[in-house]
């Protein structure tokens, strides 16, 4: 049996966060001190991740499988973590999202190792802004991984842009850029996870008014998902080829059709970014106990899913983890 839960969904898209670890320290994200360092003995090992991947693609479903953060990079044995959790895989895809700093490096080791596609994370095109955004000054080398991951043969290489109020001046022309250099640019509603709980729901920028601001340069028509549990809805830009997608998910939640399963860094499941129930994996993998108990606690842990994130709720609450500690 696979990871459903008690309103009806299953679970087949795996997002494992490797480290709490980050380059940069975006603000909707980190707090300007980075997350407090996990010690290195809770880290799940690759030995301990590619035998997750494993019973969730052979028992559980799984048939996608993406590692993030924190930034994945800044895992020394990203490489390995990715081969051993690549021969495991059975068909599902193997990828990641980054924020592309010191990918350039990288990009032949993981490719090689298995990794076959990419999101990579990137608000802005103006160097001042960036620096601003992500209190780093690091914007030429994100375009070098960007640079780097398109000549590894990485198509279509998704960008994503969380949208902010500031940002939405440089819409338009983080749009331009993405078509001149070929990726794929999907805008994301910013949601109340940043460490620094500045989010508030009658300050941020909406999808309605990013279309705006597209609409002053391109033209935008037939919105449409590329399936029915895509986030993201795409628009032809200028009568197309080119698409631009927008994940509206604050305003328009998708989580009726969710069909994530999380596992932190440290090795517990979490069924939804806002639900803060853990159940922990790593104790279970660390005293011997076998692929079939895991995979109960893993299912019974995705059966208690929550059924949405209640953010428009009067009573919602903020998870007490961040983005960045969670995993996005
Ligand atoms: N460090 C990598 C990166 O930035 O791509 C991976 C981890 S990051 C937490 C994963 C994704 O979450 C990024 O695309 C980031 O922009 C997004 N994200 C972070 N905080 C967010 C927030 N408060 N609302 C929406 N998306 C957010
Ligand atoms: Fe780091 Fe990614 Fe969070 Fe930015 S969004 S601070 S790059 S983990």
């Amino acid at each position: 049996m696979g990871l459903i839960d008690q309103h009806g969904r299953t679970a087949h898209d795996l997002r494992i966060s490797v480290t709490e670890k980050c380059s940069l320290r975006c603000t909707y994200c980190m707090p300007e001190a980075g997350l407090p360092a996990i010690p290195r003995d809770d880290l799940l090992t690759p030995v301990e991740i590619a035998r997750l991947v494993g019973i969730g693609v052979r028992d559980l479903g799984i048939t996608d499988i993406r590692f993030t953060g924190g930034e994945p990079l800044m895992r020394n044995d990203l490489a390995e973590i990715i081969e051993r959790s690549a021969a495991v895989a059975g068909g599902a895809s193997v990828s990641m999202t980054t924020n592309g700093i010191g990918l350039d490096k990288r990009i032949d080791e993981l490719v090689a190792a298995g990794l076959t596609r990419l999101n990579i994370s990137l608000d802005t095109v103006d160097r001042d802004h960036f620096a601003r955004l992500t209190r780093r000054d690091r914007l030429p080398s994100v375009f070098a991984g960007i640079e780097a991951a398109k000549r590894a043969g990485i198509t279509p290489l998704k960008i994503n842009a969380v949208l902010m109020r500031d940002t939405l001046a440089g819409a338009a022309d983080l749009l331009e850029w993405s078509l001149a250099n070929g990726v794929r640019l999907r805008f994301i509603e910013q949601m109340p996870l940043d460490a620094d709980e500045a989010w508030a729901r009658d300050n941020m920028v909406d999808a309605a008014e990013l279309l705006d601001a597209l609409s002053t340069r391109f033209t935008l028509t037939e919105p449409h998902r590329e399936d029915p549990s895509a986030p993201a809805e795409e628009w032809l830009v200028d009568g197309g080829p080119s698409t631009v997608g927008v994940i509206a998910s604050v305003t328009r939640s998708f989580c009726e059709a969710c069909d994530r399963t999380r596992i932190t860094a440290e090795g517990t499941v979490r069924s939804c970014l806002f639900g803060d129930d853990e159940t922990d994996l790593r104790g279970l993998l660390r005293s011997g106990s076998d692929d079939a108990m895991i995979a109960d606690w893993w299912r019974a842990a995705m059966w208690g899913k929550q059924k949405g994130h209640g953010m428009d709720l009067a009573d919602f609450v903020r998870p007490e983890r961040s983005m960045g500690a969670i995993g996005g």
